[in-house]
């Protein structure tokens, strides 16, 4: 199968891995990967359990996604998943 794939400045290619999934199981809600896309695709979310919320991250809007990783590599739980998409 054939990917979606993207091109440097300097004209190598590269395949973008486009966000699939957070875990909210492995996921404590502290932001960072928010602020780190330059693409608004993840925003906060709030899940109640019994009496007391608990904040996490949620994929919001999948389409702006660029596949660039970086929200992965700055969790440090590693609670995401990425995939390339087909051509
Ligand atoms: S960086 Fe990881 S632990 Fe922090 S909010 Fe994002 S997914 Fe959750
Ligand atoms: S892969 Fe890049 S563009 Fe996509 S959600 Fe993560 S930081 Fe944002």
């Amino acid at each position: 199968m054939s990917y979606v794939t993207g091109r440097t400045r300097g004209g190598k290619e590269w395949t973008p891995k486009f966000v699939k999934a957070i875990d909210p199981e492995l996921c404590i809600g502290c932001g960072r990967c928010i602020k780190i896309c330059a693409h608004d695709v993840l925003a906060p979310a709030e899940v109640d359990e019994e009496e007391s919320a608990k904040m996490f991250a949620k994929v919001e809007n999948a389409a702006d996604c660029i596949g660039c990783e970086a929200c992965g590599r700055t969790c440090k739980k590693d609670a995401f998943a990425f995939e390339p998409i087909a051509a």
